[in-house]
């Protein structure tokens, strides 16, 4: 089975800062993996040590410094790695990201079996760049995804977690998948996976290989844009109280009287 994994980086720090365009600055940015791509990479090696002749190739759209977070995933057994980096790729909106991943995905792996995906990441935060990249490869797509319940190089068989229940689906492959936190603690990579990884080549994919026109990746191929970035602080002065239950029951029914006195006036 062939794996296209993709996964993110994303900002270590609540303090975002932003660019002139109010994208998110990712540049020299303390910065992790999106929580949720740690159980996409989970997934992707669960696939690989059930079915024989496995092989994951991970993508990842942003900055040079995101080479670090790659070779961290291909010392936990992932095989190569794509980074899709192009100063032409900046500042895209959900929409260009898909169109940019998918072109990397078609240029490197083009007889892909499967895409993994998060289902969000922590800062944009929209869950869209996973269908984005199943669309423009016009694949299927099941998000949501908890578990997997039995896989062959055919098709898979997944739980998907619902608001209002579980529910088990299969899929035909090629698909692209968007996966959820897991219930088990992700695994650390061995010495000899970080010294494996350490020599292995990173491919560096530029708008040249994808071959797109710049007015279809990065701000200029962003349908959407994000016009305004502010930090929410809270304006009311919260007031500090030390309160046993009862006080702070009294408190709350004087607060909710006067709201509804207020509203009434
Ligand atoms: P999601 O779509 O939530 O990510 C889902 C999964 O897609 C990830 O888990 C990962 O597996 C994969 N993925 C996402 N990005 C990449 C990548 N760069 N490389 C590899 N895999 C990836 N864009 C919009 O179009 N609309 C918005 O409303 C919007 N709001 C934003 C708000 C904030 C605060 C920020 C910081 C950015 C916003 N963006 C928005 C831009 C958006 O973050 C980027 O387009 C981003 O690359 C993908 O969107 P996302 O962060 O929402 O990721």
């Amino acid at each position: 089975m062939k794996i296209a994994l993709c996964i993110k980086q994303v900002p270590d720090t609540t303090d975002i800062r932003w660019t002139e365009n109010n994208t998110i600055q990712r540049e020299g940015v303390e910065s992790i993996i999106n929580p949720y791509d740690v159980y996409a990479v989970e997934f992707a090696l669960k696939l690989k040590s059930e079915i024989e002749n496995t092989e994951i190739t991970v993508f990842t759209m942003g900055p040079p410094q995101a080479s670090d977070m790659l070779r961290k995933v291909l010392a936990l057994g992932c095989d190569d790695a794509v980074l899709i980096s192009d100063k032409k790729f900046s500042g895209a909106d959900t929409y260009a990201t898909g169109t940019t991943i998918s072109g990397a995905i078609r240029r490197y792996l083009p007889n892909f079996d499967l895409i993994i995906c998060g289902q969000f990441a922590v800062d944009g935060d929209t869950a869209q760049t996973g269908p984005n990249i199943a669309s423009f490869l016009d694949i299927p797509q099941v998000t949501y995804v908890k578990d997997l319940i039995h896989g062959t190089n055919k098709t898979l068989t997944l739980t998907r977690e619902m608001e209002d229940g579980v529910e088990t689906v299969k899929v035909k492959l090629p698909a692209l998948i968007c996966v959820l936190q897991q219930n088990f603690e992700p695994q650390r990579a061995k010495i000899a996976g970080i010294i494996k990884a350490s020599k292995k080549e990173i491919k560096i994919c530029t708008l040249d290989d994808i071959g797109f026109d710049a007015n279809k990746v990065g701000l200029r191929g962003s349908p959407t844009f994000v016009s305004k970035a502010f930090r929410n602080i809270p304006t009311h002065n919260a007031q500090k109280f030390n309160l046993n239950t009862t006080d702070s029951v009294n408190l709350l029914k004087e607060r909710i009287q006067t709201l509804g006195e207020n509203k009434n006036a």
